[in-house]
């Protein structure tokens, strides 16, 4: 019988259950939780809900943006060159260029790779969402990005481009 006891094994299970988190580093933060103060357990309790509520994709590109905005706030600065789209398999990497400060196009995020070894098709990503800059704009450049070969490109596959391409 486990000596932990069951509201904290719940705890360990629901950390346990976040990306790159095993059960070792589960446990080392649910007994965080549990050494806080009433008071900072709520505000993190609270803060979960929020982001949870606030955050919603942007319906042009795929990007986080805050709920009952018109669009993202890379989609809606008038400055970005909205004829470059940087196709990206994932919000981190919008994040990894912006802290570049070079990219001055918009984006549009996956969520995901096509991969079917995986069973993960066209339509399981962000390929027909959003595309409205389509309807505007009559040519594009698109980059991808982690900026690599086409025979060295593994985390966006040739296929999710084409697909991509076929729907503009
Ligand atoms: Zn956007």
């Amino acid at each position: 019988m486990s000596q932990i006891i069951e509201p904290v094994l719940r705890l360990i299970n629901q950390f346990s259950k976040l990306p790159g988190i095993g059960y070792k580093t589960a446990q080392r933060l649910a007994f965080h939780v549990i050494n806080l103060s009433d008071d900072e357990v709520e505000e993190f309790a609270k803060d979960l809900f929020y982001a949870k509520k606030k955050a919603v994709f942007c319906p042009v590109c795929g990007n986080l943006m805050q709920k009952g905005e018109h669009a993202c706030v890379i989609c809606e600065d008038a400055a970005r060159d909205a004829a470059l789209v940087c196709v990206v398999s994932d919000i981190k990497d919008v994040l990894a260029i912006e802290k570049t400060r070079e990219y001055k196009g918009i984006y549009h995020v996956l969520h995901g790779v096509i991969s079917p070894m995986d069973g993960i098709g066209p339509d399981d990503i962000n390929i027909a969402g959003g595309f409205s800059f389509c309807h505007n704009i009559v040519s594009f450049k698109f980059l991808l990005y982690p900026y690599q070969t086409f025979s060295e490109r593994s985390h966006l596959s040739e296929l999710a481009l084409l697909v991509f391409l076929l729907q503009c």
